[in-house]
């Protein structure tokens, strides 16, 4: 059974499907089945109370065919390398997906952060970098945030690695404090550019303004989405965080919610008391009910295997939006497109980070910065554009939007990795029937 298959061993079976799809020489699937490089590292951080922990972290370089590898690092007690190839591999795609020119990685520690003093948590992030210093760089791997990391940790991170180089690089690193040389619209680009998705496809979709939406997950990602969405005129009746949900049929007021959680820090708070949160009453309800309300859209921005063949069968919405990194099972995923639910792919419907984080790398490299207008701008031009080639593949061929992202973004995979040369080129040189061409 695929549910008991590793998130990687998942993930790349995603390929399966799209590479029927796509035209290209076999040893392009070849190139792609294992990482390039994987990393792990100890971390010993001196805690507050004198003593020293010693913490695990790992730092995978999946693919770097279409530019040095991108993508975040993960604080979160859950992590391990099965997880982080697997991120690796998604940002491989993700990349290719918005045609940036960069290939995928990703990062992460064993920890929960929320056990950590501010003062350990700092020691850990530049404990981290010293400890893959030699393995990331401007235009050889480029970190950014991912869960439970964030600018202030991006920042500290550059710092500790222009303290190594002993220069100013800002661009080693994205996703870094505006004052630090982060980009405008960084925070808001995962929400926003899952937003551009809905919109350029809610005609299609069977969704727009008035319709009903529950996020699963209010981190950056999630709150953004919701916030963009509400003011956009769809109702956001339900949200939720690692500790339960809220749901009001009538819609919440999705910043005071937000709010009150960064305060209180968890929604649990929000359940519902003090003056921040409305006071109009909420429903409390948890997780697994949140994913099986009825409600016209939904949003899963949490983390992987989220929807899996025991829950996907009481999904109700219309359309899903991936704002995690693989939230749906392949199995999972049969049972939605059987049940005519459109699987809005998470490799298309959170590329808004990484495209914003390229817009920061491009603008660190120039040294000079863009107004939030034009950062918005090329964003939605991007995401509007990559959305409506997808939907016209997914149609053209009768297959689900995530085949017809894998088939996309495998497309593009595959010029690259065979304009570097393949059998069928090496083959001619060896029997003496290639030609220069004169210049
Ligand atoms: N962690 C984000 C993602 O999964 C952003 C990566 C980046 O900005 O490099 O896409």
């Amino acid at each position: 059974m695929g549910e008991e298959k590793t998130t990687f061993e998942n993930a790349r079976q995603r390929l399966n499907a799209a590479m029927e799809h796509v035209d290209f020489p076999s040893e392009v699937i070849e190139r792609l089945k294992y990482p390039k490089s994987s990393l792990r590292v100890s971390i010993p951080v001196r805690m507050d109370d004198g003593s020293l922990k010693t913490f695990t972290g790992f730092r995978v370089r999946y693919d770097d065919t279409r530019g040095p590898t991108k993508g975040g690092i993960r604080f979160h007690p859950q992590v391990d390398l099965d997880e982080v190839t697997s991120l690796a591999f998604w940002m491989v795609f993700k990349c290719a997906v918005v045609d940036l020119p960069f290939g995928g990685g990703k990062g992460g520690v064993i920890v929960d952060p929320k056990e950590l003093s501010l003062l350990e948590l700092e020691r850990l992030s530049r404990g981290y970098i010293d400890a893959i210093a030699d393995f990331i760089g401007p235009d050889t791997d480029i970190p950014a945030p991912d869960v439970y990391t964030n600018p202030m940790i991006m920042g500290w991170m550059t710092d500790e690695y222009n303290n190594i180089t002993r220069h100013k690089e800002p661009s080693v690193i994205t996703g870094k404090p505006l004052e630090l040389g982060g980009s405008r619209g960084r925070d808001s680009a995962t929400g926003r550019g899952g937003y551009f998705v809905t919109r350029e496809l809610e005609k299609q979709l069977g969704i727009g303004p008035g319709s009903t939406v529950a996020v699963q997950g209010f981190g950056n990602a999630g709150y953004w989405n919701a916030l963009f969405l509400s003011e956009a005129g769809y109702k956001v009746v339900a949200v939720s965080d690692s500790k339960g949900a809220i749901y009001q049929p009538n819609g919440l007021d999705v910043k005071s919610v937000y709010q009150f959680k960064q305060q209180e820090s968890t929604l649990a708070n929000a359940y519902c008391h003090g003056s921040v949160c409305e006071v109009r009453d909420h429903e409390v309800i948890t997780n697994e009910d949140l994913l099986a309300l009825d409600v016209d859209f939904l949003v899963p921005a949490a983390l992987e295997n989220a929807i899996t063949a025991k829950n996907a069968g009481t999904i109700k919405a219309k359309a899903l939006l991936e704002l995690a990194n693989g939230p749906v099972t392949p199995e999972a995923d049969k049972i939605l497109f059987e049940k005519g639910i459109h699987v809005l792919p998470d490799i298309l419907a959170n590329a808004g980070g990484v495209t914003v984080s390229y817009f920061e790398w491009v603008q660190n490299r120039n040294g000079f910065y863009w107004g939030s207008e034009e950062v918005d701008d090329r964003l939605e031009k991007i995401m509007r554009q990559e959305s409506a080639t997808i939907w016209a593949f997914a149609q053209e061929r009768g297959i689900d939007l995530r085949t017809a992202a894998y088939a996309h973004s495998l497309s593009r995979l595959s010029s690259a990795i065979t304009a570097k040369g393949t059998k069928d080129y090496f083959h001619k040189i060896n029997t003496g029937s290639y030609k220069a061409v004169s210049a």
